[in-house]
């Protein structure tokens, strides 16, 4: 067995369960090694039976005097066991697992971990994991891991497939870091720290696994960011002028007057684009910040040279949505404008706009006829050949990929590249974002617009549930909109936790029957994603219940309500994006937060979530909060390519940072090294 075995080829894998693996994106036993757990059930502390106590979470290990299946008064079937070690016996209970009389008898050596109940007397464990005492333990008597995944598969099958794996397929996994690194910095090996990160021996172990791992994303983010670097300042680009008259007259025509720090982020972007080097640059800022004024701005500068500029969306909503906004900034007579995604085609230049063919788009294109021209990421695809290109942006990424800026170098007949700016939501302080795309220049907008009203935001106990969904109706009535948010797609063995699917489900046929309900997530095809949330912005449906993927940016101006369900799951920075989808007009918005159980309301997190607005601010608290050693949260970082690595790993940044500085001009010394980095940047696009 080879590490692009299929999954399927496992033992004891049939049909079904591959499937269901497969849906987790799952294909080979390298994505299994490393598909990794997101928590860990701590059964490491083994207790004599004689020492057990009620209520205590904990292994226990002994023989089996007993076991049977009885019917309880409701016709469920309870097994019971009698566990002995010497004198002592503990008993143990399970519903609905009649099959475990054939996999347990009497005599066999186990080891049980779990809860025990409350009762002096009658000392039982409740539905304890198990396993017979043999080689290695796995399920219980040790940290044990809990990964992310469907009610289909339990997680006792999963693990045993886990450890399978990596059994056969851990030894075939090659170092690649240089070995100076792994000695200087003390990192475990790649084959120690994948191992670890499953099946830690302890809290120490598994941190050391994560740590290793974690610097392998910051080195590898670290080497691309200079590898771009150096690749950037020896291309070649256009040369713009700054055009002072058009500037002011752009400026004076807007229906509002420019914020400070939107001066500021303009006239850093209009600087960059008189230099013959490409600019590489990245305006955050929070949603509603106004990014979109700052980037039609660059356009007029571009137009006035005669050169073009093309702006990108993730979606074509998206696109379109910021094609109508661009639209209304420019007013009459200004630079020509297109449209061009896979279903629309339109021009526009001056006044109405115009349906027409791609093809006679592209054609117009072609001849330099547009000079800004929106839509989303297929228009890097090849047949989109520009005159003169000499700005791109792409909205709602953090930079561009290898491969978008080889496109985009190909789009110009000489083949200069052009000006790249990327913009983003995702509030990242300043230290940490030249830690983490040391290739960019950054420009932030760190004040919103004034007169825009605070979303009033709400830590919503269990018990007023019931009043929030009355408030929901309302809204409805009114004709304004509601998101719901759930940490999971599929239902899951993780107690109290919503998914889209079961709250769909209940939303829509309980509790609001009358009102239209529909779903998103990210396992719907982008066709069915891109409907709903057509649907949305058309206010022909009046709930969304949706994972985190809901649209970054999108302008849904009539919802005004969004709920986040297990809120306490989300990281801060998310929990504030997430927010950022409603507010976007005129009427009151407000964001309920819905912790998943009571214990769970006073978290820090959502603490600092209703008190602050400022998504820097809040960027901060969350690098503070994570700091403090939050050793298992797998939170997210909001960052798509750190997985391990959180904003709290400060001097593992730092420490990357300077390797890479060591290593990039020797690339070829260490062929693994370099094999490794080509993955990630292929990896990394596809993304
Ligand atoms: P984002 O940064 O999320 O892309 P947008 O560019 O979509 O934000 O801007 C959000 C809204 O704020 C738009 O309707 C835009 O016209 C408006 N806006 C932008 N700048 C200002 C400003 N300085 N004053 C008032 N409104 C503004
Ligand atoms: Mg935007």
């Amino acid at each position: 067995m080879t590490l692009d075995t299929p999954v399927s080829q496992l033992w004891r894998v049939g049909k079904v369960v591959s499937k269901i693996i497969r849906s987790l994106g799952i294909e080979t036993c390298r994505d299994l090694i490393f598909y990794f757990p997101y928590r860990f059930d701590d059964f490491s502390r083994l207790v004599p039976i004689a020492e057990l106590k009620p209520s205590m979470t904990a292994t226990a290990r002994g023989t089996i005097q007993l076991i049977e299946n009885r019917r309880s008064k409701n016709r469920k079937v309870l097994t019971t066991a009698l566990i002995a070690d010497g004198d002592h016996t503990v008993k143990a209970i399970w519903f609905n697992q009649p099959f475990l009389v054939k996999n347990l008898k009497v005599g066999d050596r186990v080891s049980l971990s779990g809860k025990t109940n409350d009762n002096y007397y009658d000392l039982s464990f409740v539905s304890p994991a198990y396993e017979k005492i043999g080689s290695d333990s796995v399920h219980t008597g040790r940290l044990v891991p809990v990964y992310s995944l469907t009610s289909r598969i339990t997680q006792k099958q999963f693990r045993t497939l886990q450890k399978i794996a990596l059994d056969s397929c851990l030894s075939q996994l090659t170092e690649w870091l240089p070995f100076e690194v792994l000695k200087k910095e003390n990192l475990f090996s790649f084959q120690e720290s994948v191992r670890a990160i499953h099946f830690p021996q302890s809290d120490q172990e598994y941190e050391r696994a994560r740590a290793r791992l974690a610097f392998d994303e910051l080195f590898l983010i670290q080497l691309s960011a200079l590898a771009a670097k150096k690749q950037m300042s020896a291309c070649l680009s256009f040369s713009i002028p700054f055009d002072e008259k058009a500037t002011k007259r752009f400026v004076s025509r807007l229906p509002f007057s420019l914020t400070e720090t939107q001066k500021k982020a303009s006239w850093e972007i209009v600087q960059d684009l008189t230099r013959d080097t490409p600019m590489n640059r990245l305006l955050e800022g929070d949603v509603g910040s106004g990014k979109t004024v700052v980037c039609a701005l660059a356009f007029v500068n571009v137009a006035c040279s005669g050169f073009q500029s093309v702006y990108m969306a993730p979606t074509e909503l998206l696109a379109r949505q910021s094609f109508e906004k661009i639209k209304s900034y420019f007013g009459e007579s200004q630079p020509s404008l297109a449209l061009l995604t896979s279903s629309q085609a339109e021009y526009w230049n001056g006044g109405e706009s115009r349906v027409t063919t791609k093809a006679d788009v592209k054609n117009e294109i072609k001849q330099g006829k547009v000079h800004i021209i929106i839509g989303t990421h297929a228009l890097l695809e090849k047949d989109v050949v520009f005159q003169k290109l000499a700005l791109a942006v792409v909205d709602e990424q953090h930079r561009f990929g290898v491969l978008q800026r080889q496109l985009l170098r190909g789009k110009n007949p000489s083949g200069e590249l052009p000006h790249l700016l990327s913009m983003t939501a995702t509030p990242i302080p300043r230290s940490l974002a030249l830690a983490m795309y040391g290739d960019l220049d950054l420009s932030l907008l760190v004040s919103s617009p004034k007169g825009r009203r605070k979303i009033i935001t709400k830590v919503v106990p269990s018990k007023f549930r019931s009043w929030t969904y009355d408030f929901v109706r309302k809204q409805a009535q009114a004709g304004l909109q509601t998101l719901v948010i759930c940490p999971l797609i599929d239902p899951s063995d993780q107690l109290g936790v919503a998914s889209a699917k079961d709250e769909f489900k209940k939303l829509s046929t309980e509790i609001f029957p009358d009102l239209r309900v529909s779903m998103l997530h990210g396992k719907m095809k982008p066709k069915e994603k891109s409907a709903t949330m057509a649907k949305m912005a058309e206010c022909k449906s009046d709930i969304l219940v949706s994972t985190s993927v809901v649209e970054v940016g999108i302008d849904l101006p009539k919802a005004t309500v969004i709920l986040i369900e297990g809120a306490e799951r989300f990281g801060l920075a998310q929990l504030h994006q997430l927010r950022g989808r409603v507010g976007r007009s005129v009427h009151q918005s407000y964001c309920f937060l819905l912790p998943s159980s009571k214990e769970k309301e006073e978290t820090e997190r959502l603490k600092s979530l209703v008190r602050s607005h400022d998504g820097f601010a809040l960027a901060e608290e969350d690098l503070r909060l994570r700091g403090e050693g939050d050793v298992y949260g797998r939170r997210q970082s909001g960052i798509p390519e750190l997985k391990l690595a959180h904003l709290g790993d400060l001097s593992l940044m730092k420490k990357a940072r300077d390797w890479a500085e060591t290593y990039i001009d020797r690339l070829e010394e260490f062929p693994l090294l370099k094999g490794r980095l080509e993955e990630r940047e292929r990896d990394v696009h596809l993304e």
